[in-house]
């Protein structure tokens, strides 16, 4: 936290200040801010011969749209308002990325990292049953995802604790996303987030004006990049930025410290660097230069915070030396950091936006557990038959042969990681160009996070208007 306000607060400000921007009523800014339902469980847990209490949240923030949605965290940080924030940034990051969920977020305060597998699996179960008990859960209710210190396995746990008590609900696979592959998931959610982060900053970055006003080339090939933390997000945006961006990684934090390799850092090969040694620390090319929040301070294009909130704050924001911070974890920037930083020219991609890939290959896999089958099994077949057929038509009458690449090429249906990366391109650059849309249409407006709150308030405020109000 800031010390001053708290994450909750920061968002709702953030959403006042874009609402000055619309005309939308102000009593109905009041109802979109307000988080609708919360849930504050705590239930105990065995550890050894004793008893632990685990305090555990789940908060929908706006039911404008049904179900609601949003990741599960597992953290000692979490609580009651940082639970809230992060429901209401789901809201908005719904609502901005087109993805008909209004948001929700879940919390159990406990380091994983202080229980056994056996123990973390019966307190998700647990968890899932309070969810369960007080119908907090469910495919038209409200869905879970991975989010900080849970992944694919919590979620089999709780899709299977989920289907124990609904026993022949027929689309109960759609309870929870994130799910394993092979428990009904989807390919490509894994790196969903990290992938949806490169999409965005390459739609950025393509723009010649926009770059030129922060001194910066068109285009990622070639400009320097740091990331804070290397779990699902940070490593996969790291990764596929370095892979299929070509930008160069000069700097990686991580919870043991910060690493510079002012030639670039090979994201695979520190990966297995850190898998085999359990530290980054001393990874070949590199030096230790502090601790994690050290490598946020170096001079790079691109700066990644890809671990928890509050990561830049008015302590450290004046030393902050990048072009422009990709909020990939929720709420990195604390709220009085924003200003100093948007003073020094830097342009802030937020959260809410740069993140949603996550919730984008979500809403992939829940309508692929509500159809039941496996995106392309339909129908690609049949494509590859009737492209075929036109081809050999083509071929007929032009005297011509179609060569053996190109014919696979234009005959084969998308498989299922295509279909979901090529979806999750499509969302990502939709987005960003209805934020620099608004941005033209609203000269006034200055920063990129007041132009995307501006566009995620008028769809959650129109839905309002046209639903009405019960009864
Ligand atoms: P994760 O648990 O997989 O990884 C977090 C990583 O950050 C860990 O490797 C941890 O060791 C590291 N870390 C913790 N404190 C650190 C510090 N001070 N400095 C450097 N590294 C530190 O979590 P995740 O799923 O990658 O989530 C990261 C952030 O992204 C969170 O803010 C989360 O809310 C957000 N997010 C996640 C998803 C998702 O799909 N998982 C989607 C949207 C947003």
């Amino acid at each position: 936290m800031s010390g001053q306000i708290s994450f909750f607060k920061s968002v709702e400000n953030y959403v006042d200040k874009a609402a000055a921007f619309t005309d939308i009523p102000k009593g109905l800014v009041e109802q979109i801010k307000a988080c609708n339902l919360v849930l504050q469980i705590r239930f105990p847990v065995r550890v050894g011969n004793d008893y632990q209490v685990v305090e555990a949240y789940r908060v929908q923030h706006s039911h404008h749209r049904l179900p609601t949605k949003g990741g599960i965290r597992y953290a000692e940080s979490v609580d009651q308002d940082e639970v809230m924030a992060l429901a209401a940034l789901m809201s908005y990051k719904c609502a901005l990325v087109d993805v008909p969920f209004g948001g929700a977020k879940g919390g159990i305060k406990i380091n994983p990292a202080n229980f056994t597998v056996e123990q973390l699996q019966s307190i998700t179960r647990r968890y899932t049953t309070e969810l369960i008990k007080k119908n907090f859960i469910g495919p038209g209710i409200d869905v879970p995802a991975p989010d900080y210190g849970t992944g694919p396995r919590e979620m089999a746990w709780i899709l299977d604790t989920y289907q124990a008590f609904r026993h022949g609900e027929i689309d109960s696979i759609a309870c929870v996303t994130g799910k394993p592959v092979t428990q009904n998931g989807i390919r490509g959610r894994a790196e969903a987030t990290g992938r949806g982060v490169f999409y965005g900053l390459r739609e950025c970055m393509s723009h010649e004006d926009d770059m030129k006003k922060l001194g910066l080339s068109k285009g990622m090939a070639g400009k320097t990049m740091v990331v804070q933390g290397l779990g699902n997000v940070g490593s996969n945006a790291a990764l596929i930025s370095q892979q299929e961006g070509d930008v160069k990684i000069i700097g990686v934090a991580e919870r043991e410290g910060s690493i510079h390799g002012a030639n670039g850092i090979d994201i695979e090969k520190l990966l297995e660097f850190r898998k085999k040694t359990g530290s980054i620390i001393g990874f070949p090319g590199t030096t230790h230069i502090g601790d994690a929040g050290a490598a946020l301070e170096l001079e790079c294009d691109i700066l990644v915070p890809a671990a928890l909130e509050n990561q830049i704050t008015s302590a450290n924001a004046a030393k902050i030396k990048c072009k422009i911070i990709a909020e990939a974890a929720n709420g990195p920037v604390s709220a009085d950091a924003d200003p100093i930083l948007l003073q020094k020219g830097i342009m802030i991609l937020p959260d809410f936006y740069i993140n949603a890939g996550g919730v984008t290959v979500s809403y992939f896999e829940w309508l692929k557990n509500l159809s039941h089958h496996r995106f392309g099994r339909l129908e690609n077949r049949f494509q590859h038959n009737a492209f075929g057929g036109i081809l050999d038509k083509v071929e007929e009458m032009t005297g011509k042969q179609v060569g053996a690449r190109d014919r696979d090429f234009l005959t084969r249906g998308g498989t299922e990681i295509e279909l979901v990366n090529s979806g999750l391109e499509d969302t990502m650059i939709t987005a960003y160009q209805q934020i620099r849309e608004t941005f033209k249409q609203h000269p006034d407006i200055s920063d990129v996070r007041t132009a995307a709150f501006v566009c995620s308030l008028k769809k959650i405020a129109s839905d309002y208007i046209s639903m009405g109000i019960f009864p």
